[in-house]
């Protein structure tokens, strides 16, 4: 059987293919979830001693980081809302 680079992630990394192959489908699944949903609404939880975020619409999940910058993003998106004058 022909090698690829796979193999030298697998044999680098200690973990068997169908294990790699686990991990690579439940990112994409998860990527699907969060590209998806219309609104997200993210909760914080702690699993296995990490910070993640998980969004209660989609279930997609993120990191901190990306949590910190999808928050700023939203603060910028509200601060560029034109604001409307009132009229008399
Ligand atoms: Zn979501």
């Amino acid at each position: 059987m022909a090698k690829d680079k796979s193999d030298d992630l697998t044999s680098a990394a200690g973990i068997s293919k169908q294990v790699l192959r686990r991990v690579w489908d439940d990112v994409q699944n998860n990527n699907l979830k969060l590209i998806n949903c219309p609104d997200h609404r993210f909760v914080k939880v702690i699993q296995d001693l990490q910070i993640r975020y998980m969004c209660t619409e989609c279930g997609g999940d993120i990191d901190s980081h990306a949590h910190y910058w999808y928050q700023h993003g939203l603060k910028h998106g509200i601060n560029s809302i034109p604001h409307t004058t009132k009229s008399t």
